[in-house]
């Protein structure tokens, strides 16, 4: 079965990148959808965020990385993906991502949204909180992927010259 999963990615983290493991052991086929947001400027393109994935996915079977733009439902039934994989940090997380999951219901009742739970020690990852401590030059080697852990530095690099 195929499933589709959405997100900024911006970037990926070994969060991202457990449940890609897991929804992969469980569906077989995964298409990585990265979303190209208009109303929100990234912190890597997403020619990089899309490259990033691939280099971190390239040993796993079966997964495709792509773009969208536009409503999720589209996106996964123009790759044929039968449901919408997400995952579940926190009660936090919940009822945002309940609603995402009713919305996109209401408008593709084919359409099912299936949750995983993070492992435990991966609850705390966020993008935004690994751009925090790599901005500030704490350690992110266990939180993102190594080539995402050198972007991050090169990104930050960069805006301390300035
Ligand atoms: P979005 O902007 O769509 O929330 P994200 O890239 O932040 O995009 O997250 C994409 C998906 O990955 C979401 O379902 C989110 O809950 C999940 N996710 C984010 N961080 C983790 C993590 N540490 N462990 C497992 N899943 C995560």
């Amino acid at each position: 079965m195929k499933a589709l999963y959405p997100g900024s990615f911006d970037p990926l983290t070994l969060g991202h990148l457990d449940l890609i493991r897991r929804g992969h052991e469980l569906f077989g086929e995964i298409v990585i959808a990265v979303l190209e947001n208009p109303t929100k400027v990234p912190s890597f393109s997403l020619k990089r965020r899309i490259y990033q994935i691939e280099q971190a996915t390239k040993e796993i079977p079966g997964v495709e990385v792509t773009s969208f733009k536009g409503l999720t439902v589209e996106c996964a039934k123009s790759h044929k993906a039968k449901l919408i994989l997400r995952g579940l940090r926190a009660m936090s997380d919940f009822e945002y991502e309940l609603q995402i999951a009713h919305t996109n219901r209401s408008l593709n009742q084919n359409m099912e949204t299936v949750f995983l739970a993070t492992e435990t020690h991966h609850s705390f990852l966020s993008s935004s909180v690994v751009k925090e401590v790599a901005r500030f030059g704490g350690k992110i080697s266990h939180m993102v992927p190594d080539l995402v852990a050198k972007d991050l530095y090169n990104l930050y690099q960069e805006n301390n010259k300035v």
